[in-house]
């Protein structure tokens, strides 16, 4: 962050700005919003500003700008459309202690003036620093369609209501109904006017302080494989609403960040056979901070039901009569599966699939091997880097055959997915080749469709499908 964003209090102070012409009238317009007292400085100004100034929105001087000026000015903005007059009159405003804008210039400024969207008083700044002002409008446009016209006098009405609301505990009963009031009370009383939107803002307050305190519970919720797409709008909510988020090591960053800012966010990551908080402590953590009240999340990779101790966590909670429920995610098996193009099932091939893990809390897990050995099983192995070479070696004694396709999806859903295509035979040596350090799904029984292993080739160097052994033409 090159700029840092913040509200500056520009209330009866003063704004000025040198220049007459388009760039000038664009910032003015902005700018009339605010409560500064503002001057413009403008040898043959345009119609407009003329007009705002005889209306007394603005004080206009006739002049070019001379030094002192711009003394005790908080904002300057030079909008002559011409670098030497704009350096000229930043430099006297620089000298004034005036915060400076050069329009257009983003190396000489001091600050810039960010994409707004105007809900007075609630206002959404927008910056891209510079980078990608059409990203800039795009989001405010996105944000303009979205956010009820009415935001504003609700949140005006809401401001006068402070210190009513202070009645009830600081936290989450009052943070409970500020969102009842903005999403649910406030919207639908303000089409019929203020008093009534005062009114139920009295009822509101009634009905949350007779209100017993919300007791605490805990959502077990998928996380999916890491592309916050893959999140389900149900999880989004949860992650939106939580006090405490108790999230696993597999958990990406742009999921963390859909967390509420004030919300705690706990790191329980566990590492496959390395260091890892124990599954005890986690326990009682979620149990603590339920018990106190919190709505807390407790986030798990993929599917939360599949290979995620989940029903430890359960008892553990259900032994302190904590309410709880489960919010389904998206399983690596069905990430991965989707970028090699493949059917988990499919007519006259398979008609069952099998999730399996490739070690348990004893070590390499056993399975029926015999039965997955059998022409067209498919199987979607967990964790089973580590035990490729053990797999492989029971399915081969049981009978496989060797040429059957092998699958590894590296990081599915990730902008760092890789694929590496290989058959069983060749399973362990081509997992050291591609020397995968993040979290794989490795299928057994199946190769990427043609058509998808085509466009993964095509694709960035990002997305590299690996093939053992890698022939010359395409070596990455
Ligand atoms: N509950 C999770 C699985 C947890 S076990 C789920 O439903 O997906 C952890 C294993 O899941 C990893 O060792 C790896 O095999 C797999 N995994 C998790 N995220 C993955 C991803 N983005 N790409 C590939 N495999 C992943």
């Amino acid at each position: 962050m090159d700029h840092f964003p913040i509200f500056l209090r520009v209330h009866g102070r003063r704004i000025v700005l040198s220049g007459g012409g388009e760039a000038a009238l664009a910032k003015l317009r902005l700018l009339m919003k605010t409560a500064g007292h503002i001057t413009v400085f403008a040898k043959t100004p345009a119609a407009e500003i003329d007009a705002w100034a005889e209306d007394g929105k603005l004080t206009l001087v006739r002049r070019a700008m001379q030094p002192g000026d711009t003394l005790c000015a908080a904002l300057f903005y030079a909008a002559d459309e011409d670098a030497t007059e704009d350096a000229r009159t930043a430099a006297i405003a620089r000298a004034d202690g005036a915060l400076v804008n050069v329009v257009d210039n983003l190396h000489d400024s001091q600050f810039i003036t960010p994409a707004i969207v105007d809900r007075d008083p609630v206002t959404i700044a927008i910056g891209t620093e510079g980078a990608a002002p059409v990203l800039a409008r795009a989001l405010k446009a996105d944000l303009e369609e979205r956010l009820p016209a009415a935001l504003g006098p609700l949140a005006r009405i809401g401001k006068r209501f402070r210190k009513a609301a202070e009645a009830l505990p600081f936290g989450r009963a009052r943070r409970d109904f500020w969102r009842e009031y903005y999403f649910k009370a406030g919207p639908s009383a303000i089409t019929a006017g203020e008093d009534q939107v005062n009114r139920a803002l009295d009822t509101l307050l009634e009905d949350h302080l007779t209100r017993k305190a919300r007791p605490g519970h805990v959502h077990f919720v998928g996380g999916g494989p890491g592309d916050p797409d893959l999140l389900t709008m149900k999880a989004r909510r949860v992650l939106d609403e939580a006090d405490v988020v108790i999230y696993d090591r597999l958990i990406s960053n742009p999921i963390l960040e859909l967390a509420r800012r004030e919300a705690i966010m706990i790191d329980a990551g566990k590492e496959g056979f390395g260091p890892s908080m124990q599954q005890e402590e986690i326990n009682d953590l979620i149990v603590a901070h339920a018990k106190d009240g919190a709505q807390v999340v407790r986030l798990k990779s993929g599917d939360a039901t599949v290979f995620g101790r989940l029903d430890e966590e359960i008892d553990a909670v259900d032994a302190h009569e904590i309410a709880w429920s489960i919010v389904p995610g998206i399983t690596s098996a069905s990430a991965a599966v989707a970028e090699i193009g493949q059917s988990l099932t499919k007519r006259g091939r398979n008609s069952s699939v099998r999730f399996l893990t490739g070690h348990d809390t004893r070590g390499f897990a056993d399975h029926d091997w015999s039965a997955l050995a059998r022409p067209g099983e498919v199987a979607a192995i967990y964790m089973g880097k580590k035990s490729a070479r053990f797999i492989q070696g029971r399915l081969i004694m049981h009978g496989a055959d060797r040429h059957t396709p092998v699958t590894v999806i590296e990081n599915a859903s990730r902008p760092d997915q890789r694929i590496l295509e290989t058959t069983l035979d060749a399973l362990p040596q081509a997992l050291a080749a591609a020397e995968m350090s993040g979290p794989a799904l490795t299928f057994y029984g199946l190769a990427p469709r043609e058509a998808a292993a085509a466009r993964l080739r095509r694709a960035d160097t990002e997305h590299a499908l690996y093939t053992y052994p890698i022939p010359a033409q395409e070596a990455l």
